[in-house]
């Protein structure tokens, strides 16, 4: 299927021939992996896109990404994919790592952050390329069709988040 007309375009929204697979930005990929801490510090609920049918992989939950525009940086085509498609405002988030998987001909780099201490995300499916766009939480996740690559990396993803201790109750 073809993507519907009206969306977001850049020089960068191509196909790569990668050995004998092909993948979505001719200068790689890059997506936001957001994470809200639940009450014990630790993560409790993720933003997960329902990805659009046409879409590579359409039908799976994966994260808010895309492919990077030309001499756009993992983290800012990351953030700026965040706002386009979820509605994720970056000011509102706070960068903790990246993670990136190296294809020979092509580079997908997960930018991992946390919701910015008083900041409040509301995420929302803002263009044609989700189904739905929402906080899931961890438990949620093995009820979920999730993209395959995505699900392999998760574990890695979440470690990159910086330890922290329980909030204190007063
Ligand atoms: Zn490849």
């Amino acid at each position: 299927m073809k993507p519907p007309v009206g969306l977001h375009r850049h020089d960068g929204d191509d196909w790569v021939v990668c050995g004998d697979h092909r993948h979505w930005g001719l200068y790689g990929a890059a997506g936001l992996l957001l994470v809200r801490r639940g009450a014990d510090g630790g993560p409790g609920h993720l933003v997960l896109q329902h990805r659009a049918p046409w879409s590579h992989m359409g039908g799976t939950w994966g994260i808010p990404g895309g492919a990077l525009a030309p001499g756009e940086s993992a983290g800012d085509g990351a953030l700026r994919e965040a706002a386009e498609e979820a509605a994720v405002d970056p000011a509102a988030v706070e960068v903790v790592g990246t993670h990136v998987l190296e294809h020979p001909a092509w580079t997908y780099t997960t930018v991992v952050a946390e919701v910015r201490s008083g900041a409040r995300v509301v995420p929302r499916a803002a263009d044609a390329e989700s189904l739905a766009v929402r906080w899931v939480a961890l438990g949620e996740l093995a009820g979920l069709d999730l993209l395959p690559p995505f699900e392999a990396a998760l574990p890695e993803l979440l470690r990159l988040l910086p330890v922290r201790a329980p909030a204190v109750r007063g």
